[in-house]
């Protein structure tokens, strides 16, 4: 049998180039003919997915060749397969134990385990999780943006975490998009160009963290360009993050951008109040904290804001309690959020509808008047949903105070408002925009 497995490798050997050979065929073996069926034995699942996937046709003729006879193909994964006498010239490394990824730059305390799922993120989290599966193969490059602190760079590190632990020989390289630029520069500086080639050009998974930070580089530009290039056409994966769309990132080269947007984009938007209290249970648990439901949700209310903030506050809340000694209710959490939840009681309706007005700078009467024109409809559910929350009005009041209005005119404005709120980052900003003007 080894001896038919070696003539298929060498048919393959013609087809392939030698760098795709000696990363997906070189360590396989058949390890079972049986009737119509032949199991090949290959060392991680990342190669097992290559081969079931992109590279079954090249597989599927060679072994009908030497066989005679087309067969069904199955695969075996057996990580002590690894071939110790690999040729490791080209860099490519051996992931052996967990503790490997730090080598490549992957934060272990970023993993998907731990990466809260919610309306905001649902999109970015199923891609990475397509480019798990299929690595290279489902989207590339995956580009991922979104504004601070929504968990871009938690995301790629989950990827990259799981992809380390699940496979035995992925080279990857994780970086943001200064370390990749100095990299290249120190480079040049020290005429070792090749070098720098050989440790980005062949790796299995490049995630480049903030790459908006390359535009206007044009060297670095240049450079990545034929990085990206030279991966992609071995579908090796890219992940990208930027905090906005390539075709928004100014001074970023048209080539760049237009690679950028040939894979998958996808956005992450600030979390909305479910998010926001899944997440700082997650900071919880993940500090081994026990904090009461009511008290996350305290401040989930009150903070509409990104992750990183919340887990910052949360932390300061936590540190700041413990360091005083004092009771962790309510009554003491409330004093050091920025927006006391108790003054909002207290708002007056009529500040809230006169800062509506001069926000979107209409007048009053457009705003309780009976016109449903788009540009007023906005500005009275955004009214609606700020006296029923801020003010705590009843729908029937805010009726009144709004012209006269039904009181399930009232409920259906502020659903609105509220579906908005979860999937609509434009109306997010303004909510945020406008509890600051209120200060609550
Ligand atoms: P970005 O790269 O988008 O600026 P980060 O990935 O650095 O944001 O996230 C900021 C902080 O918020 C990190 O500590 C991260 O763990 C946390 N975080 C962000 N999103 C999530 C999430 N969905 N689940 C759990 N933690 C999150
Ligand atoms: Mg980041």
């Amino acid at each position: 049998m080894d001896k038919q497995w070696s003539k298929v490798l060498e048919i393959i050997k013609d087809q392939v180039n030698s760098a795709n050979f000696r990363t997906w065929f070189a360590q396989t073996n058949c390890t079972d003919v049986s009737g119509a069926s032949l199991t090949i034995s290959v060392p991680s699942t990342f190669i097992k997915d290559q081969l079931q996937t992109k590279l079954y046709p090249v597989l599927e003729s060679a072994i009908q060749t030497v066989f005679g006879k087309k067969l069904n193909l199955s695969f075996k994964v057996d990580p002590s397969m690894i071939d110790k006498n690999h040729d490791d010239k080209f860099e490519f490394q051996f992931i052996s134990t967990p503790s490997k990824p730090k080598l490549y730059g992957l934060n272990s305390r970023y993993t998907l385990e731990n990466f809260v799922v919610g309306f905001s993120n649902n999109l970015a989290y199923a891609a990475a999780q397509a480019v798990i599966k299929n690595p290279g193969l489902s989207y590339n490059p995956l580009f991922i943006y979104g504004g601070t602190g929504v968990g871009k760079t938690h995301l790629m590190h989950g990827i990259g975490n799981t992809l380390a632990s699940a496979t035995l020989d992925l080279k990857i390289i994780y970086c943001s998009s200064e370390k990749f630029t100095n990299d290249f520069i120190e480079s040049i500086q020290g005429r070792k160009t090749n070098e720098f080639r050989a440790k980005y050009r062949l790796c299995d998974l490049l995630l480049i963290d903030d790459i908006q930070f390359i535009a206007g580089r044009d060297s670095t530009q240049e450079e990545f360009f034929h990085t990206f290039n030279e991966l992609q056409s071995k579908n090796s994966q890219i992940i990208l993050t930027s905090d906005r769309p390539p075709n928004n990132i100014p001074k970023l080269e048209s080539r760049l951008a237009s690679r950028f947007q040939g894979g998958l984009m996808v956005d992450i938007q600030l979390p909305d109040f479910d998010t926001r209290v899944a997440i700082l249970k997650a900071k919880c648990s993940d500090r081994g904290e026990e904090v009461s439901e009511d008290i996350l949700t305290l401040i989930a209310e009150n903070m509409p804001t990104n992750a990183r903030e919340l887990e910052g506050k949360l932390i300061q809340i936590i540190q700041n309690i413990k360091l005083k000694g004092l009771p962790f209710t309510k009554e003491v959490v409330v004093n050091f959020l920025d927006a006391p939840r108790t003054n909002s009681r207290k708002l007056d309706y009529k500040k809230v509808l006169s800062q509506i007005n001069q926000y979107f700078n209409i007048r009053i009467s457009d705003i309780t008047g009976p016109r449903r024109k788009k540009g007023l409809v906005f500005p009275r559910h955004m009214a609606m949903h700020l006296l029923y929350y801020e003010c705590k009005l009843p729908y029937g009041r805010i009726g009144e105070i709004l012209g006269g209005r039904d009181h399930t005119t009232i409920m259906h404005g502020v659903e609105k408002i509220n579906t908005g709120l979860n999937n609509d980052r434009e109306i997010q900003k303004i909510m945020i925009e406008l509890k600051q003007i209120l200060q609550v």
